[in-house]
């Protein structure tokens, strides 16, 4: 397995999205650079796939389907937005547990909706799923008219992406390939951490709306310590995906404006 560090415009810390060359397929070509030119000329690329279809994971679809006369893939059902994404009509589409030359798909919603990792042999490609250090984007609907502050933004699933990670937490892979930054060799650990800040989170919101919080800005003031101005749209966008989740569990009320507390 081969990883390129493409630049994108991403919310990630290192400025890059990983595109990966397993065997004859090709994932997440986030752009068209010389480097994955050169790694994509090395070898027959057969499959192009993505983890899903951010602006950040996409941007080379078109190119090297073209360049490697490949056949494209896309999430069965979710064909509609891999076109408005990529430009590109999918060749074939997957489910998860569909084989893909020499990887498995694995279905992974949360992040995205159409989010999906791969499996191959005892690695897995997590996209943005996990990541190395700090947290991943799970960003849900803001009612308030604020421009989106990421491509994620609205769509982010909290309940079904712990799902996800515990999904993964079962696999007990050997190793976590991400979509931003570096390789995870660790992965039990690593997930449990991400499942556990975002179980704190959700206490933290849960305990603002029943202190006496009731719009999305103040449980964001209540649910974050840390200064979050500079993101402030999408801590807003974060809290508003734990509190979709609290409404569905029966734990808060949450309209979209204003958030009350059930007994
Ligand atoms: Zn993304």
């Amino acid at each position: 397995m081969e990883s390129i560090a493409v630049p994108t415009e991403t919310m990630a810390p290192e400025g890059t999205t990983n595109a990966y060359l397993v065997e004859s397929a090709l994932v997440d070509p986030a752009g068209r650079t010389d480097a994955l030119d050169r790694a994509v000329a090395q070898r027959d690329v057969d499959h192009v796939l993505v983890t899903h279809v951010h602006p950040d994971h996409v941007g080379g679809v078109a190119h090297y389907a073209d360049v490697c006369d490949a056949t494209v893939w896309a999430r069965a059902g979710r064909e509609r937005r891999f076109v408005d994404a990529t430009g590109v009509e999918p060749d074939r589409t997957f489910r998860g547990g569909t084989r893909v030359g020499p990887l498995t798909a694995v279905d992974t919603p949360g992040h995205a909706p159409d989010h999906v990792a791969f499996e191959y042999g005892e690695a897995l490609l997590t996209g943005d799923l996990v990541v190395a250090e700090g947290s991943v984007v799970v960003a849900g609907r803001r009612t308030d008219g604020e421009g989106a502050a990421h491509p994620a933004t609205g769509e982010g699933d909290v309940r079904s992406y712990l799902v996800s990670l515990r999904r993964l937490h079962a696999r007990d892979p050997a190793t976590l390939h991400p979509g931003h930054g570096p390789v995870i060799d660790d992965p039990r650990a690593q997930i449990r951490r991400l499942i556990d800040h975002r179980l704190a989170r959700e206490e933290r919101v849960a305990d603002a709306v029943r202190s006496g919080a009731r719009t999305l800005a103040d449980v964001t003031d209540a649910a974050y310590d840390k200064d979050v101005s500079s993101v402030r749209s999408l801590a807003e966008a974060t809290v508003a995906a734990h509190l979709e989740k609290l409404d569905a569990e029966s734990a808060v009320a949450w309209d979209g404006r204003r958030a009350e507390p059930r007994s």
